[in-house]
């Protein structure tokens, strides 16, 4: 580390602030200027820095967007046209996921969710998609919260 005034090396160097900017200088040279002392903590600018970007990338500030599959809120419909397009009886269907017939009929009426191996059992012998991809799409950042300042997080802190 060499001192920002006189460039000497300056094994312990000290802050200081001279006309509005601060500077890096030997101890001999700290005089010429007012010294600045660490905030409460040692924070030093990346931390803080460090912070900001934390506090910007909270979840459900982030921009874009998760995708997730869920099942579709059209299932019946797609099991039984599926089923109705193979020509197969509910029975013939239950038979081929190795379910009783029951099960099928109240999946079809939509008073039972499959379960997820139920589910891939369907798509598979009917050939079907029986989830969709759901966009859920996160808040945008508002502009009012990028006014943050390192000001304002030193007050905080
Ligand atoms: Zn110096």
């Amino acid at each position: 580390m060499n001192c920002e005034l006189c460039g000497k090396s300056a094994g312990k160097s000290k802050k200081i602030r001279v006309e509005g900017t601060t500077l890096q200088v030997c101890p001999s040279c700290a005089r010429h200027g007012e010294e600045v002392f660490q905030s409460r903590g040692g924070k030093t600018k990346e931390d803080i820095l460090a912070r900001i970007n934390r506090i910007q990338n909270r979840p459900y500030s982030y921009e874009g967007t998760r995708e997730e599959k869920e099942l579709a809120l059209d299932y019946p419909d797609r099991i039984s046209k599926a089923r109705i397009q193979l020509n197969w009886t509910q029975e013939e269907l239950s038979n081929r996921v190795n379910e009783k017939k029951s099960v099928i009929s109240k999946i079809e009426r939509g008073d039972l969710n499959p379960s997820e191996e139920l589910i891939k059992k369907l798509e598979n012998v009917l050939d079907i998609e029986l989830k969709e991809k759901i966009m859920e799409v996160a808040p945008k950042k508002s502009n009012t919260s990028s006014g943050l300042t390192i000001g304002d997080l030193i007050k905080e802190g």
